[in-house]
């Protein structure tokens, strides 16, 4: 990756900025996280893939548009450059994609893997680490910085979930939308006078009619479950949440800096296998088309036209409620 980075770099002639974040930190296992730049616009837009080790086709995605935003002259990229300016993290979490895992390992001065009190190495969800007891891992505190530094306007997260199924039809699903604060949820409606829960909703929309043409794209809504009734998730500790809450650790944030913020997951993870050779190319392609398109409606706000409860016309299963922290809350509580 860090290679390809490089060579993007160097074809772009300037246009895509490439550089490390060891200024903030690095990653347990002491590797640089990288972050690419491109763009002059005002606009400033967070996409982050990775954050799961094993989730990769996101990394490749990202890649194949910042290869797209160094070289192409097309009016839509013209458009998203001039009006926005993208600082793209294509591997937040660099350990956990060479051992393929989830997680993070911790390590500690000594340069050896911490251990629980039965002999295990410590392992850590980076995308359950900004949180007040939080920022185990190395890689968290130096993203959180860079973040609270950039005061981003919006941001996109980039995952991959298992297999499942649109709803009320055959067709497996090739990517869902999600908002890790769920729209019109327990938490969301009651920050920044409900602006998020609006933007969120019109951020999946405008995805969701970007691709739902595309024949052998089934896009839906992120829930979790299994069965005729599915919940969303509401979770506080996940790291575009605390983005969304404004979360202030440690001081770094003492302006309580907050942005809307969305995640595609995409069919399938490298770990469970049952990624064919064939079927990666439409899957990474449908994550470059959604976020190219995701940019060009935030860079030209054409997003804030849109009617925030067509979310609903996203397909979903019905809803048991939210899974939260702390618990499952039902829904219409
Ligand atoms: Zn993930």
């Amino acid at each position: 990756m860090i290679k390809g980075l490089k060579q993007i770099e160097h074809t772009s002639k300037g246009k895509v900025e490439v550089f490390t974040l060891d200024d903030y930190g690095k990653s347990e296992q002491d590797r640089s996280i990288y972050v690419a730049k491109v763009g002059s616009g005002p606009v400033k837009i967070w996409v982050q893939a990775q954050i799961h080790g094993d989730e990769k086709l996101t990394t490749g995605a990202v890649m194949e548009l910042l290869k797209t935003f160094g070289s192409n002259g097309s009016k839509e990229v013209k458009t998203i450059l001039e009006n926005a300016t993208i600082y793209a993290i294509p591997m937040y979490n660099p350990d956990g994609s060479l051992m393929n895992t989830r997680t993070t390992t911790l390590y500690d001065e000594s340069g050896e893997p911490r251990k629980d009190n039965r002999g295990r190495n410590m392992t850590i969800d980076l995308n359950r680490d900004w949180a007040e007891n939080g920022f185990a891992a190395k890689e968290s505190l130096a993203v959180y910085k860079y973040w609270a530094d950039v005061k981003p306007d919006y941001a996109v997260d980039l995952h991959h979930q298992g297999l499942k199924t649109v709803y009320g039809t055959n067709y497996s699903t090739s990517m869902s939308l999600g908002v890790s604060l769920a729209p019109n949820g327990p938490t969301l409606p009651g920050i920044k006078g409900g602006l998020y829960n609006d933007l969120t909703r019109q951020m999946s929309v405008y995805v969701y009619d970007a691709l739902k043409d595309y024949g052998h794209m089934h896009i839906d809504r992120y829930q979790t479950g299994s069965g005729e009734k599915r919940y969303e998730i509401d979770i506080k500790g996940g790291v575009v949440s605390a983005m969304m809450i404004g979360l202030n650790y440690d001081n770094i944030n003492p302006t309580g800096h907050s942005n809307p913020a969305i995640f595609f997951e995409t069919k399938g993870n490298t770990r469970d296998g049952n990624l064919g050779q064939k079927s990666n190319g439409h899957l990474e392609k449908q994550n470059y088309l959604g976020l190219k398109a995701l940019l060009y409606g935030l860079a030209t706000d054409e997003v804030k036209q849109v009617d925030p409860d067509r979310w609903e016309e996203i397909p979903a299963y019905p809803l048991a409620g939210y899974q939260t922290d702390t618990g499952i809350v039902p829904a219409g509580n």
